[in-house]
Formats: C-alpha cells, structure tokens, sequence
C-alpha cells in the first residue's frame, strides 16, 4: 500500500460552507449520482468510471472485495476526498458545496476516537443531534427522545455515562452509528458498521436503519459483509471491483447463487463467479 504522504492525488480537508448554495434540488432528485467517477492514488487506480444512481428513500448495499475501492468511493461521496475524474452529486449538491452537513449522517470504517476525547457516550450522540438542531438552540424533548432512541438502537443505554474512551472498539463504533442516527439524517452512509457485531446488535441496527428509511424518507447506503441481518430489507445490492459489476435487487443477486448470508473471506471466490457483461 502506498504512502498518502507526499502524494499528489486532491485531499480535501476544509469543507468550504460560505458562499455555497445548496438548497436548489436538494429535496428532490437522485440521493446519490456518481458519473464516471474515476480516483487513483498517486498512479494507482482505485475507481474506474464507477456509474450508479440512488434513489431517495432506497435502501443499498455496496458491496465488494477488500481493497475493491468501497471506503475510497464512500470519502469521495461524503465530501472527504476529490474524484480524479468524473463527478458525484450528493442530495443534488457537489458534496463539498452541502451546507446543510447534518443532512448526511456518515460511519467511517474504524471510527477516529482519539484516546484524549474527554466525553460521554451520551455527549457524543448528542452532538450527532445538535448538528442539526443548530447548538445555540435549547435541547427540546423531541431532541432528548432522538438521543435515547438512538441509544436504544445500538444497546448502550446502560453504558451511556462512560467516557467514550473506557469503550472497546465495536462500543466506540456503535456510538458512531447512534450519532448518526440521533441526526436524523436525510441520507445515512455506513462503511462496514456491523463488522463482527452480534446477531442481537445486528437485529437492532437493522431495526434503526429500517425506520429511519420507513419514518424519515432517508436514504442508506450500507458497506457490509453480512447482509444477512437486512437482506429482506434492501431494495437493491451495488457490486463493486473499481467499477460497478452488478446493480441490481437481492432477489437478482440471489437467483445467481449468491448468498447474502456471506461471509468475507467468501467474497472474491463468488465474485469470481458473478457473470456480468461488460465486466471487466
Ligand atoms: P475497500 O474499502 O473496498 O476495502 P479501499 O477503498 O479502502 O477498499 O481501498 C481501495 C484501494 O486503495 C486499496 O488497494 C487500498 O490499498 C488503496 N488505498 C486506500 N487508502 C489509501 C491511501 N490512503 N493511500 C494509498 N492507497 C490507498
Ligand atoms: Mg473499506
């Protein structure tokens, strides 16, 4: 793996929030639109005219083979990195120019927790829900209930005074997804959120997700491997390996012998088997 230090490829640390107009289009449209959307780091090519539209409301997986380019494309669409060539549209803005942030709720891979964050679990999913509330406004009950929902929805409503740090891992990733979740966002995108995460913590993020798609409208773009858990729930799967090499419904990813129940050291063996024309 190449170095990102010194590197050339566009990183896009300043979201820009001034003058950006986003309130054109941005209720109604495609959720998601990536338009030959190629990325390579340094020379390396990671995404190669990668195509695909989603619907607001829709519920998808993206799923792939590790090093595939999933994480690298989900940055891109959270405004994180730059495309190389091609463009994305996020709720009808150039991901950088969404000034309404809290629109987009996003759970990285390995959640950033520095060892010195000195908050509660509670604190932190809070702040998920002053996003969009605005700080200087008053918390209302409204707010206090999405807080303990979204506790409730990943189990930590018993640890929800501990500082964030005395948490394991999969804890600290759990209050990354409630975060979100108290946001309310219009679209939700999870990189890998439930990755060795028990069936019973699996049953409840796919209870949380599932209402915020039913009550809220949201959209969910979810990276996973086991899908099991929400597999009668999505509307379609995206495969992708650099490019897009299947998009299309559980039931046509199925009808191809392809579990949904997979585990991840499976996935390049059935990849190879997927059939798709035009693939490369
Ligand atoms: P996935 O999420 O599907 O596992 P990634 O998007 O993380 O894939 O990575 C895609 C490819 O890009 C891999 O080959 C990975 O090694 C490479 N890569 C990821 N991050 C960097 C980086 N910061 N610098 C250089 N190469 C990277
Ligand atoms: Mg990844």
């Amino acid at each position: 793996m190449k170095s990102i230090n010194g590197s050339t490829h566009r990183r896009v640390t300043d979201i820009p929030n001034a003058q950006a107009s986003n309130t054109m289009n941005s209720t109604t449209g495609p959720a998601l639109v990536a338009n030959y959307l190629s990325f390579s780091f340094d020379a390396t090519p990671v995404l190669d005219n990668v195509n695909f539209t989603v619907n607001r409301g829709e519920f998808v997986a993206l799923v792939g083979p590790n090093g595939s380019g999933k994480s690298t494309l989900i940055r891109i669409l959270v405004g994180l990195l730059r495309a190389s060539s091609g463009t994305v549209e996020v709720l009808g803005c150039e991901p950088r120019m969404l000034r309404e942030r809290w629109r987009i709720g996003y759970v990285p891979q390995r959640p950033a927790l520095t060892g010195d964050l000195p908050a509660t679990v509670e604190e932190v999913i809070q702040a998920g829900r002053l996003a969009r509330r605005g700080w200087w406004k008053t918390f209302r009950q409204a707010d206090h209930d999405a807080v303990d929902h979204a506790l409730a929805a990943v189990a930590l409503t018993d640890l929800r005074k501990r500082p964030v740090t005395q948490l394991s891992g999969g804890e600290q990733q759990r209050v990354m997804i409630a975060k979100a979740l108290a946001g309310e966002p219009d679209l939700l995108v999870l990189d890998e959120p439930i990755a060795g995460v028990d069936k019973e913590a699996q049953r409840q993020f796919r209870d949380s997700v599932v209402h915020l798609v039913a009550h809220h409208q949201a959209t969910v773009l979810l990276v996973s491997h086991e899908l099991g858990a929400v597999a009668a729930d999505l509307d379609r799967v995206i495969v992708l390996k650099r490019s897009v090499i299947f998009d299309g419904t559980p039931a046509e990813l199925t009808s191809r012998g392809v579990s949904l129940g997979i585990h991840h050291d499976d996935l390049p063996l059935w990849l190879e088997d997927l059939e798709v024309p035009g693939a490369t």
